[in-house]
């Protein structure tokens, strides 16, 4: 049992460094493992095959060397060369017959692989993996052979059970794995394209919606107008409502933008009370509407870094949310204050509030529980702005009772200079 006990080490060897190997393909992302890597790789397990060979005759040293170079052979494409390196290693140990019939094994091997590399990789992953697993099984028993005619074997039992079973078994299982990362990779590429479709669909079906909709009454007051006989006092009515449905598409769109291209624009020092001010007052004539009371206490100073129209965008969106979470009226608190690294922004109202899974689901495109009246891309945008402005989004919300919006963002580092992203 000695070879073997000595294989299944230096099997086991070659399956942490695998292991590793995969570890450290992930983490740099590789989909497809470049060949130097994976000829490092492959390096590596050759030496650790070499420094575990086992050596019951002077001239002979038996290990596990055929497991790398069929794999970088019929895998990676590069049989020849690891066989030369393995048998330069080999030249180490000295320059006998072992090294001589190694020499033309290896060789032969090397080239074998080589030419049916294009042709492997034409097969399914199961062919792939049992043609790995015979080409194997095949080179030990001419190894086997070729050992029984030139020495005089002891532990005959062993040497066979040890040649024929373990290498064969090192290749499947290499093999399998590099099958199962590759089908996993496969997978993850296929599911990113249809995620990509699916968006393009959702896209195109909101543009429609939202858009059009707009557009289209637009247009139709837009007629409405050429009639000459139209009073001026009705023709403003009719102006105001073309300018809120274009407001809205404009809206829409901006939304979209921002979210496809979270980068921030120029980066400047955004005063938080003097820019809240400005979003409380494009949106009073909508609270107003809706009996919803405004009420605000900023912190004297702070500022932060960021972008600021994408700021007022952002705060918009929440605040619209609040006005439009209280039908019936109701109560909006603004409350800044300040720490030494951080501005909290608070925005509370009295609204309807939301669940516990109503609160998972928000920022996810489309979400919205408005019907039609709503898009379902406003809290989507109001995270990807607040994660460019390296700020964090908390919320907590009661049904009934209303919701509070909890906003910290680092305050404005007056050594850092603008930047365009
Ligand atoms: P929309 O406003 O078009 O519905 P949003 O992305 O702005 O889309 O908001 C998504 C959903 O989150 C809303 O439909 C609403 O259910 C919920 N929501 C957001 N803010 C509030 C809030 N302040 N109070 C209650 N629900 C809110
Ligand atoms: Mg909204």
């Amino acid at each position: 049992m000695e070879i073997t006990t000595h294989f299944f080490f230096n099997l086991s060897l070659l399956i942490i460094v695998l292991f590793f190997s995969l570890v450290v393909a992930r983490k740099l992302n590789y989909t497809t493992v470049p060949k130097f890597g994976a000829l490092c790789c492959v390096m590596f397990m050759l030496f650790i095959c070499m420094q575990l060979s086992y050596k019951p005759h002077p001239e002979f040293h038996y290990d596990l060397r055929i497991i790398p170079i069929a794999i970088a052979g019929l895998y990676i494409g590069i049989g020849p060369i690891v066989a030369l390196l393995a048998i330069i290693l080999r030249g180490f140990y000295g320059l006998d017959e072992g090294f001589l019939l190694h020499t033309v094994l290896f060789t032969v091997f090397g080239l074998i692989t080589w030419f049916h590399y294009s042709s492997f990789w034409k097969l399914p992953a199961s062919k792939r993996i049992n043609y790995s697993i015979l080409s194997t099984i095949i080179f030990s028993l001419i190894s086997l052979l070729v050992i029984e005619l030139t020495i005089t074997v002891e532990n005959r039992f062993d040497l066979w059970f040890a040649y024929l079973i373990i290498p064969a078994l090192g290749v499947g299982m290499i093999a399998y794995t590099i099958e199962f990362v590759l089908h996993n990779a496969d997978i993850q590429k296929k599911v990113i394209l249809t995620e990509k479709m699916e968006a393009v669909e959702q896209m195109g079906a909101a543009i429609s919606h939202e858009i059009r909709n707009p557009l289209t009454a637009a247009m139709g007051f837009v007629h409405l107008m050429k009639e000459p006989a139209i009073s001026p006092k009705k023709r403003m009515e009719y102006l105001s409502i073309v300018k809120e449905e274009l407001e809205s598409a404009e809206r829409v769109i901006q939304n979209y933008l921002t979210f496809s291209k979270p980068s921030l624009g120029y980066i400047e020092e955004i005063p938080v009370k003097t820019e809240l001010l400005k979003v409380i007052n494009i949106l009073k004539p909508s609270a107003n509407q809706n009996s919803v009371e405004i009420t605000t206490n900023f912190a004297i100073l702070g500022s932060i870094e960021g972008d600021r129209q994408k700021f007022h965008q952002c705060f918009l969106n929440v605040i619209k949310n609040s006005i439009e979470s209280m039908p019936r009226g109701g109560h909006i608190n603004i409350y800044t204050h300040y720490t030494k690294t951080h501005i909290i922004i608070e925005i509370e109202d009295t609204g309807v509030g939301m669940s516990q899974e109503q609160i998972q689901r928000l920022g996810e495109p489309y979400y919205s529980t408005k019907g039609s009246k709503g898009t379902g891309l406003g809290m989507m945008v109001v995270f990807s702005i607040v994660k460019a402005m390296k700020g964090m989004i908390k919320v907590e919300s009661e049904i009934n009772l209303g919701t509070t919006f909890t906003f910290t963002f680092p305050t404005y580092n007056h050594s850092s200079k603008n930047e365009r992203f």
